[in-house]
């Protein structure tokens, strides 16, 4: 029998990380928020060796590419061993592969994995993963950017971090999450606080003046003018 969900208790999002630097988790999501939703276990971390599942005496996770070029390859065995010993073939979970060919990550995407029962992530080092495992185990690459970094974890902690604070009691106030850029596919309107003066600027009037009507017209002005100078690409998706 299953039961239904208790909206009162949110079953606990999974996040397992195969990786050759298991070192490098919880790293900094182990502090603030999501250090503190760990602890409150909203959220749990796992990770697997890669180098558990090493070859020979030297455990070797990687190979010289076929056809020749520089770098080094990580070995389909090895990663599928490493993926295997992470999660069965019932996870529910989606598995991604951090990669610079994927599709780039997304306040939508991120909103999506947040709402799901978790994620395995994959973080690549050197010049990549043999392509086989990524068919084979069903893979999804997902990219965090237009520019390459040497291992995935940093991308991992990104996706993970940005999912980990969507989750319900992370953040202290709930519409923080709604508010924010991209949520409503502008990018976010100035802010100010306290001082009221300072080196001689003001707050723009308006938002001392108590209308929220008008407070609220005038970010969504701003909001566009901001879009419009910095990511026209928002206002009109090709
Ligand atoms: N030779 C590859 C880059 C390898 S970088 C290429 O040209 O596409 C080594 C690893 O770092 C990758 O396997 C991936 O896991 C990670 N990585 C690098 N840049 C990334 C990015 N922008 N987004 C996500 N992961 C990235």
């Amino acid at each position: 029998m299953t039961l239904p969900a208790d909206p009162a208790q949110p079953a606990l999002w999974r996040a397992s990380v195969v990786t050759l630097f298991p070192q490098m988790f919880p790293g900094p999501l182990g502090l603030s928020l999501a250090g503190d939703a760990l602890r409150r276990e909203v959220w749990s971390l796992s990770t697997q060796d890669l180098r558990e599942h090493g070859l020979g005496r030297h455990r070797a996770v990687d190979d010289t590419p076929a056809g020749g070029g520089p770098g080094m390859v990580l070995r389909a065995d090895v990663l599928a061993a490493a993926i295997d010993g992470a999660s069965g073939p019932d996870d529910p979970r989606p598995r991604l592969l951090l990669s610079p060919r994927g599709r780039p990550l997304t306040q939508a995407r991120v909103r999506d994995l947040a709402a799901g029962p978790g994620v395995l992530l994959v973080c690549g080092r050197f010049e990549g993963v043999d392509e086989r495992v990524i068919e084979g185990r069903g893979l999804e690459e997902v990219s965090i950017g237009d520019y390459i970094l040497s291992g995935g974890e940093l991308a991992a902690l990104v996706l993970l971090d940005a999912c980990i604070r969507l989750l319900p009691g992370v953040m202290g106030k709930d519409e923080s999450g709604t508010e924010e850029s991209f949520e409503s596919g502008l990018l976010e309107y100035p802010h100010y606080t306290r001082p009221r003066d300072w080196e001689g600027r003001g707050i723009p009037e308006v938002l001392t003046g108590g209308n929220h009507k008008a407070i609220a017209a005038w970010r969504r002005e701003q909001s566009l003018r901001l879009t419009k100078a910095r990511r026209p690409d928002l206002l009109d998706p090709a």
